[in-house]
């Protein structure tokens, strides 16, 4: 018997297994040979404020004095790196422009407006004609996310979690006040299940006979063009319609074409349209000439209807809990939410840190869409 079985090993399940180990025993149950193999190990790693549902945005705040000051032990170098955030608006975009500055108003990134000529100081790049305006981020940082996964994995081993890889969880039934969780290897009994599957989410709850919550995975590709050492003050660069973005990465520039393809379940492999869109896009917008690619890769950004995370006790399964819906925003936000997790599976209030971030779990609790 163990208390808490975690599904798996992404950055939603490792956060979870950290926040819950020192209160019981853990199994981290992971489908895959290695951990982080599906949309963690594929994602941009930025943190920013201004990014994401209203009701998740709090718990980016939340997470910040973790990623500035991790646990001590768990990493041997910084997590954060300054970067900035640039949102960049031809003339025809300046409205989402101004809508998108609103936003970071409310969420208090601490963003301002710059004209073309600050712009252009920061990124001598952008090609004059195509810059009508842009909201800068000074705050947005990069995220080592294979650090800050490896830390969570660290925190749970210390307090004595077992990580299982190569077990995929193939049945889930009620059993007495617990569950009974099932692998191709053996059975174990359980007080509690944390659901953090992520595309699959709705898939693992209906081994349990749980209705789904309506999880999309979409898909979005990231790629690596060769860079220059001198473009390695730039911010991110992001157009407000969410048409591509690209920021330095070393030596090289990783970007995308930020485009959200309705997917299944899987393994996704790049589809080189959308990184020839992409290139031909970033192209137009900058003097950059990009013309080859390093590599390439295509993650999957699972989202719920609302485009909110689901944390919580599913209302007609007790002892049942989703921790899924990280959209485009799960690695910078999952101290936050790997502390709201323990704090419900614990049946205790949410941590005062998170309720002083603006934290609010009705805003994310899966009862919404039942
Ligand atoms: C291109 C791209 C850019 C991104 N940029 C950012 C960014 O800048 N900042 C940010 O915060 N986020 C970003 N994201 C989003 C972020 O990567 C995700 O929100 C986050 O990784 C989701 O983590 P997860 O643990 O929920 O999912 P996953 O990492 O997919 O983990 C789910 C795990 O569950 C396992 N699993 C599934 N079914 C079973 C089963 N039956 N039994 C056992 N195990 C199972 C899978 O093998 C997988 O390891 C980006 C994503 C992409 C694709």
């Amino acid at each position: 018997m163990t208390d808490f079985v975690v599904i798996g090993g992404g950055i939603a399940g490792v956060a979870a297994a950290a926040h819950l180990a020192r209160h019981g025993s853990v199994t981290l149950l992971e489908m895959e040979s290695s951990l982080a193999y599906h949309t963690t190990g594929r994602s941009a790693a930025l943190f920013v404020l201004n990014y994401g549902g209203e009701g998740s945005r709090p718990l980016a705040v939340a997470s910040r004095a973790f990623l500035e000051s991790p646990p001590e032990g768990s990493v041997d170098a910084p997590l954060l790196t300054d970067r900035g955030a640039l949102w960049l608006a031809e003339e025809f975009q300046l409205e989402q422009l101004r809508k998108i500055a609103a936003e970071g108003v409310a969420s208090g990134a601490g963003s301002r407006l710059l004209d073309r000529d600050e712009m252009l100081s920061l990124v001598p790049r952008l090609r004059p004609e195509r810059v009508g305006a842009g909201l800068y981020e000074p705050s947005a940082r990069d995220i080592d996310v294979a650090a800050l996964h490896q830390a969570f994995v660290r925190i749970a081993r210390r307090h004595g979690a077992e990580i299982r890889l190569s077990s995929p969880v193939t049945g889930l039934s009620k059993l007495g006040q617990g569950w009974r969780v099932s692998t191709p290897h053996d059975d174990l009994e359980c007080f509690a299940v944390v659901n953090a599957t992520g595309a699959w989410g709705d898939r693992v709850a209906a081994m349990a006979g749980i209705g789904p919550i309506g999880l999309q995975p979409m898909r979005r590709t990231a790629f690596m063009v060769p860079g220059d050492r001198d473009f390695a003050r730039w911010p991110m660069v992001v157009d407000v319609d969410h048409r591509f973005y690209f920021r330095p990465d070393g030596v090289q520039l990783l970007c995308s074409l930020a485009e959200e393809t309705p997917s299944e379940p899987g393994d996704p492999r790049p589809d080189m349209e959308d990184v020839a869109l992409a290139i031909d896009r970033i192209n137009q917008a900058t003097t950059l000439e990009i013309r080859s690619v390093s590599s390439q890769w295509t993650g999957l950004r699972t989202f719920a209807p609302d485009r909110e995370l689901v944390i919580g006790e599913e209302p007609t399964a007790p002892g049942f809990f989703w921790l899924v819906g990280q959209g485009g925003i799960g690695i910078m936000t999952s101290p936050g939410y790997g502390a709201l997790i323990a704090s419900q599976v614990l049946g205790t209030s949410p941590p005062e840190d998170l309720v002083r971030a603006g934290v609010d779990p009705a805003r994310t609790s899966p009862a919404r869409f039942r």
